[in-house]
């Protein structure tokens, strides 16, 4: 298993309180529940202004609906993002960009971070890891990549991790009817993204984490700054 670096805090709080952190992923949640409702990997996400603290775009993953393996939640939520902003002056659509934090049940696949740089985001976070696809650091450290242009993608893993792992495990429990047959009921591995903490527990302000899905989907997380702890998490299952 991959080894995550962790910032110290499960979320932005220097920018979010803790109100609005639990508000926010708890509309994450809300998403990935359509999702799961629509017959989807259950992942739901948001981008929000990290000043205004105004949700820019939400949604959930779309690839069953849509037959389409990009569409996942964070793409799917650009779509509108892009829609509803769009400059045609490409510097300060940059600028705007750089402005919104994406917040995420489950950890960016690799895909989805490398999208995520190439844009301009510059921060994420996430409730679970995704063991088969992250890209933030769990298979791979898209996050970490930088470029003359493009910065680091600073992510925080972790928040709301026991959430985002409930709807994974009841989505596969259930049984994924858009997986082959024999891949349709899979055991649920869980590591926590925290090791020090007990991911069932999921307190207020300073909490949990996630996990992520199958075969389509997202999740991850990292970040050094001083202090983090150096091992984590994880989750996941797959298919
Ligand atoms: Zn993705």
């Amino acid at each position: 298993m991959a080894t995550l670096r962790l910032a110290t805090s499960l979320y932005p709080e220097d920018t979010y309180s803790e109100h609005e952190a639990h508000s926010l992923m708890q509309r994450c949640v809300e998403e990935a529940w359509k999702s799961y409702e629509a017959g989807e990997v259950p992942v739901g996400c948001l981008y929000v202004n990290r000043f205004t603290k105004q949700v820019v775009a939400s949604a959930g993953n779309e690839t069953n609906e849509t037959k389409n393996a990009c569409r996942h939640a964070e793409l799917v939520a650009y779509d509108y993002v892009y829609s509803t902003l769009a400059s045609p002056k490409r510097e300060s659509w940059f600028r705007l960009v750089q402005d919104l934090d994406l917040w995420v049940t489950c950890e960016p696949c690799i895909m989805c971070a490398a999208a995520l740089k190439t844009l301009g985001f510059q921060r994420c976070v996430f409730g679970c890891r995704n063991e088969r696809f992250g890209g933030c650091g769990t298979t791979m450290p898209i996050h970490e990549l930088k470029s003359r242009d493009y910065r680091p993608l600073e992510v925080f893993a972790g928040f709301y991790e026991k959430e985002a792992i409930g709807i994974l495990q009841y989505f596969y429990e259930r049984g994924n009817p858009h997986a082959p047959p024999e891949k349709r009921k899979r055991p649920l591995k869980l590591v926590s993204c925290r090791p020090e903490r007990d991911i069932g527990k999921n307190d207020a302000g300073k909490d949990d984490a996630g996990k992520d899905d199958a075969g389509k989907d997202d999740a991850g997380k990292d970040d050094a700054g001083p202090g983090a702890t150096p091992e984590t998490v994880a989750t996941l299952r797959a298919d």
